[in-house]
């Protein structure tokens, strides 16, 4: 009898599965595995728990037979391939700055006991890195990296595995929830089903609109792996029809900037946390830790700011027109480095993810690829009356202000009541802080 491993990472399903299928056809039996990486724990905030809830989906769907360990995998995965007598750990390719050099010390220590690390297919529908110019080079811009992404294509979702999966292997304990309703790879699908029945078709039209829950929320899925992208894609494609074709390639399009971002980081690593372009180097940045501690509570003032702010820290997941206008809000309005703002959107939401968040944030603060412009400064009144119409999205999260009615809960200020119920005042003038930021750009543009 022989076995093979199937370390478990950003991978939490069985089906569309490739590294999985390639460890069911290495050996007779395999061995699943989790591996609880403290230094990954540490700054995984709100996403330890949803991480747990999403190995319980995954354990009950192995009957029990995932065997989860604590502690460094480089010292727990060569221990257990020893254990069990596995000669090939099967894992997903990681291409996240951590999970490149962890891999790098697994697959050597693993050398040592006389197995190898296998890695197979990506997070991605197109591998990092995969996608390269003419030239052999990378993208780094992303228009022309979605048409070659779309002319090099993916293949087709992977064959459902036959595995035999090997039980009894001693664990420890998980303490998720007894039953996750929303997190595993069932409930991922079953709300992706219902994206695609109800919402799909408005999707390009609505999908800017924080008060008419129009989008997908598959990335906290995608996040965890418990869908893989190319299974959304091959869904799709057969969708596409004259009253679709809009909102089936601007959802594609969606998924190109996730493959982009991680594509740029993978070539460019350093990028997580530093300016990508040099541009704005010697931009004067303040440190005024009130404001940025009434950004994080949502107290700002601003109601579709604070709206947004409030929707993180309760939802552990913010509107895509919310992070653009409250990261726009944090660097252009309180002049604040964006790495400031990177780091609170990463702790508390369960999407969290380095290349996205990070490249998302320096789109918004225009050091990163394609960057708006800096002198694009969200205007966050304006930004709310046009995607939130009604004021529906603010009145759900401040209720400090639902005794406005309408679009009247955007300006509290134009309104004798708008205060009457304790909601704040505004911490800056968006006006004055705009042309401040604008001045401040012409002293780095004007530098010699
Ligand atoms: P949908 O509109 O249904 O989109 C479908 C999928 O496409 C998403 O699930 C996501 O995987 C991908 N996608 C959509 N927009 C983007 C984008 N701009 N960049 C990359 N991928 C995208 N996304 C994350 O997954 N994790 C993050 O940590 C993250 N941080 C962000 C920070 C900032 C400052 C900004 C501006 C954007 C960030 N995004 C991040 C991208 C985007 O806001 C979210 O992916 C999206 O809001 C998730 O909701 P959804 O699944 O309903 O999106």
């Amino acid at each position: 009898m022989t076995t093979s491993i199937l370390w478990f990472r950003r991978d939490l399903r069985l089906g569309d599965h490739p590294a999985l299928l390639a460890a069911a056809a290495a050996a007779d039996e395999v061995v699943p595995l989790f591996v609880l990486d403290p230094a990954l724990l540490r700054s995984a905030g709100a996403r330890a728990g949803r991480l747990r809830a999403s190995l319980t989906a995954l354990r009950d769907d192995l009957d029990g037979a995932l065997v989860i360990r604590t502690g460094d995998p480089a010292e727990v995965v060569p221990d257990l391939a020893a254990e069990v007598g596995a000669d090939e750990v099967h894992v997903t390719v990681e291409t996240t700055p951590y999970g490149r050099r962890r891999d790098e010390r697994v697959a050597a220590r693993l050398g040592a006991v006389g197995a190898r690390l296998v890695p197979t297919g990506s997070p991605y529908a197109a591998g990092p890195g995969t996608v390269r110019t003419a030239q052999g080079g990378p993208y780094r811009v992303f228009t022309p990296f979605s048409r070659a992404w779309r002319a090099q294509g993916w293949p087709a979702p992977a064959n459902p595995a036959d595995v035999a999966w090997r039980t009894g292997v001693p664990g420890e304990p998980l303490d998720g929830p007894d039953e996750p309703d929303d997190a595993g790879e069932r409930a991922a699908l079953k709300r992706w089903k219902a994206f695609l029945e109800t919402e799909l078709t408005s999707y390009g039209i609505d999908r800017d609109r924080p008060d008419l829950d129009a989008t997908s929320r598959m990335s906290v899925p995608l996040k965890y792996g418990e869908v893989h992208p190319r299974t959304l894609l091959a869904d799709l494609a057969p969708r596409r029809s004259p009253a679709t074709a809009t909102s089936v390639d601007r959802f594609v399009t969606e998924l190109a900037w996730r493959e982009f971002y991680a594509d740029v980081l993978w070539h460019d690593p350093e990028s997580a946390w530093h300016d990508w372009r040099d541009e704005l180097r010697g931009m004067p940045y303040d440190d005024e830790p009130g404001l940025v501690e009434a950004w994080r509570a949502g107290r700002t003032g601003y109601p579709f700011v604070d709206a947004g702010m409030r929707q993180l820290l309760a939802e552990g997941w913010m509107h895509n027109r919310l992070r653009m206008v409250t990261a726009s809000f944090l660097v252009k309005d309180l002049h604040t480095w964006w790495p400031v703002g990177a780091r609170h959107f990463l702790e508390h939401l369960l999407d969290g993810d380095l290349a996205s968040n990070n490249h998302g944030w320096q789109w918004v603060a225009g050091t990163g690829t394609d960057a708006a412009p800096y002198f694009r400064v969200f205007n966050p009144v304006t930004q709310g009356l046009r995607f939130d119409p009604d004021g529906d999205y603010v009145r759900r999260w401040v209720p400090e202000l639902r005794h406005l009615s309408g679009a009247a809960v955007h300006e509290p200020w134009r309104h004798d009541d708008g205060y009457d119920r304790g909601y704040a005042e505004r911490v800056v003038d968006h006006a004055d802080e705009r042309r401040d930021a604008l001045a401040r750009l012409a002293v780095v543009k004007g530098r010699p």
